[in-house]
C-alpha cells in the first residue's frame, strides 16, 4: 500500500521546483502544468497521486498498456489522460476512444485517420499536438523540425476536426544542461514561427522530464511530463 502522504510530498517538491524555474524566468507558476507520468505504475499506485488533485493530467505512452488502467479508473474521480508516446496508426481507433489529447502526432497520414476518428466518436475538435525531433538523435520519434510547418499547414487545411493546441519534444539524452536547453529553444521557435505564419494562438509547449523539466520551463514550457520523479524509478524493459 503506498503512504498517501507520501505521493504527497512527492508531488509538491515537483511543483516547487516547477515554481522556482517558472519565477527564475519571469514566468507564471501558473502557466506551466504538471502531467504526470503513469507508465509502467498499476492503477493502485496511480491513485493516490490522482487524489492529491495536485497533478493536471496523466499520461501514458502505449496504448495498449494505457487500456487495462483506463477501464479500471474510477467514474468518481475525473482526470485527462494524454497519450504521450508513439502511436501507429493501427492502434489510432483505440488510442481516440482511450484519450482526451495526443502529443505524439507525425505525420499527415496519421492526422488524417485522427481527424475522421474525432468526427466519428464525436470529439471534434479534438487536441493533439505535433511531436518533433529537437535533437536529431536516431532513436527518437516526431518529425524533423525542418518538417513541421508543412505538417502544421496541411492539419490545419484537411483536418478540420482536430485541433492543434502545441507542439512536444523530449530531449536529448545527454547530461550536456546546453545541448538539452538548445533542443527546447528549437521547440520554442517553431512554435513562435508557426504562429506567425498561421495565425494560429498554439499555447502549448510539451517538454520536460524528470531529468529537464526545469531547464524545458526555463525555455518555455507549459506542460511538463514527469514520471520517475513522482512515481519513483521504473522497473526496466526487457
Ligand atoms: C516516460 C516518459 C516521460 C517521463 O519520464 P521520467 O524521466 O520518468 O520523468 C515523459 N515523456 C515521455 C514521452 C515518456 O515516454
Amino acid at each position: 500500500m503506498v503512504d498517501p502522504v507520501d505521493c504527497e510530498v512527492q508531488v509538491r517538491e515537483v511543483l516547487d521546483r516547477m515554481a522556482e524555474a517558472a519565477l527564475r524566468s519571469g514566468r507564471r507558476p501558473e502557466d506551466v502544468r504538471l502531467l504526470g507520468v503513469t507508465k509502467t505504475h498499476p492503477v493502485e499506485r496511480i491513485l493516490p497521486v490522482a487524489r492529491t488533485g495536485l497533478v493536471w493530467a496523466l499520461g501514458e505512452n502505449r496504448v495498449q498498456e494505457a487500456e487495462g488502467k483506463i477501464e479500471n479508473w474510477p467514474e468518481d474521480l475525473s482526470i485527462p489522460w494524454h497519450l504521450i508516446g508513439h502511436l501507429q496508426r493501427n492502434k489510432a481507433r483505440k488510442a481516440m476512444a482511450l484519450f482526451d489529447v495526443i502529443h505524439s502526432v507525425d505525420s499527415l497520414r496519421l492526422a488524417e485517420t485522427l481527424d475522421r476518428l474525432a468526427l466519428e466518436f464525436d470529439k471534434a475538435p479534438y487536441d493533439i499536438m505535433i511531436e518533433v525531433n529537437t535533437s536529431g538523435e536516431a532513436s527518437k520519434h516526431g518529425i524533423s523540425p525542418e518538417e513541421t510547418l508543412d505538417l502544421l499547414d496541411g492539419i490545419f487545411s484537411s483536418c478540420g476536426s482536430l485541433n492543434p493546441v502545441g507542439l512536444m519534444t523530449v530531449g536529448p539524452l545527454c547530461d550536456d544542461q546546453v545541448r538539452i536547453g538548445r533542443a527546447f529553444g528549437v521547440l520554442r521557435e517553431l512554435r513562435d514561427r508557426a504562429r506567425k505564419e498561421f495565425g494560429r494562438p498554439l499555447p502549448e509547449l510539451s517538454m520536460g522530464m524528470s531529468g529537464d523539466f526545469e531547464l524545458a520551463i526555463e525555455e518555455g514550457s507549459t506542460i511538463v511530463r514527469v514520471g520517475s520523479a513522482i512515481f519513483g524509478e521504473r522497473e526496466r524493459r526487457q
